[in-house]
């Protein structure tokens, strides 16, 4: 994206256009995401480099069936996000960027084997798009193919993920991106020529729903259909008890997918209660089993997930 397209003004404060919302900030302002602000009269980007998980995972956790099967991908992320869905299983980093305080220094690098998943630390450490990349080289030995952008929403620090891609991909390996979907056009189209495949959310299939979680269906809807025209793409959705569980919005929702390309993977998965939704009950698992199979009338491949 250009400066211009990023920016503009409105009532003496800098319009950020890199998502949906189109946060209007003050001077000194963060967005919603916690992410980006703005500084001196421009909107700039607060979590470049800020790393605050990193781990080797199996590339079927991100969820990817049909990339690489069997492999594995260094798997980073940052803190903060442009949705607020009250089920998030990241929240700690996720929403970290919602308050600005408690954040310690860069910790050291440091360890040869490739570290495990596990809790993400509450502070980040800098590390640069280089280093990332010599990262992903060094753990190649290990089965890694590559950087996956992950943990929070990767895209409100499109600049860490354009800049770091493009040197994974100059070695000669892969990137993935991990995302909501929830960013504009521009955005999407400055990360395309690197990105190889994506995981996209696609959380429900109606517009309410999605307006619950602070985010937009139709946003999402045009993200998946240019992003399916450049990279393999897979999406998730996360069937939460009461609110999307039905099986007519699944229906359509296949039926949609099924309309941008047949053989786009889905990932139904099961809800486990968590952040703002620890008093729910996880799904049933018989629920799940149900929707996979009415997604399956459309579609080629579906598969459950934490069932
Ligand atoms: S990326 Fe962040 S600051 Fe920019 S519009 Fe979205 S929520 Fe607002």
């Amino acid at each position: 994206m250009n400066g211009k397209s990023e920016n503009s003004r409105n009532n003496g404060k800098c319009v950020c256009h890199v998502c949906l919302h189109h946060c209007a900030l003050k001077e000194g302002q963060y967005g919603r995401c916690g992410a980006r602000k703005n500084e001196n009269g421009k909107i700039v980007c607060d979590i470049y480099g800020r790393i605050t998980a990193l781990a080797v995972d199996p590339i079927e956790k991100k969820p990817l069936r049909h990339f690489y099967p069997g492999s594995r991908i260094l798997s980073v992320g940052s803190y903060g996000c442009n949705l607020s869905c009250p089920f998030c299983q990241n929240h700690e980093i996720s929403m970290a960027g919602r308050s600005h305080a408690g954040r310690g220094e860069a910790a050291s690098e440091s360890g040869e084997a490739p570290p495990e998943s596990g809790e993400a630390p509450s502070d980040y450490e800098e590390i640069s798009p280089e280093k990332v990349a010599l990262l992903a080289e060094h753990y190649r030995e290990y089965g890694n193919i590559g950087v996956a952008f992950t943990y929070n929403e990767p895209l409100v620090g499109y600049e860490f993920v354009r800049d770091t891609a493009r040197i994974v991909r100059e070695r000669g390996m892969k990137n993935v991106v991990v995302t909501n979907g929830s960013v504009t056009l521009p955005v999407l189209e400055e990360i395309l020529p690197y990105v190889d495949a994506m995981n996209i959310d696609l959380k429900g299939f109606s517009e309410e729903y999605y307006r619950k979680l602070g985010g937009d269906l139709e946003t999402v809807k045009t993200f998946i259909v240019r992003a399916a025209q450049s990279c393999h793409v897979e999406l998730t959705t996360l069937i939460v008890p009461g609110e999307n569980d039905s099986e007519a919005e699944m229906e359509e929702e296949a039926r949609w997918i099924a309309s941008v390309g047949p053989d786009i993977v889905l990932h139904v998965t099961r809800f486990f209660p968590a952040y703002r939704m620890e008093d729910r009950n996880p799904t049933r698992k018989e629920t799940v089993y149900r929707l996979r199979d009415v997604a399956g009338k459309y579609l080629k491949y579906v598969y459950t997930g934490n069932c």
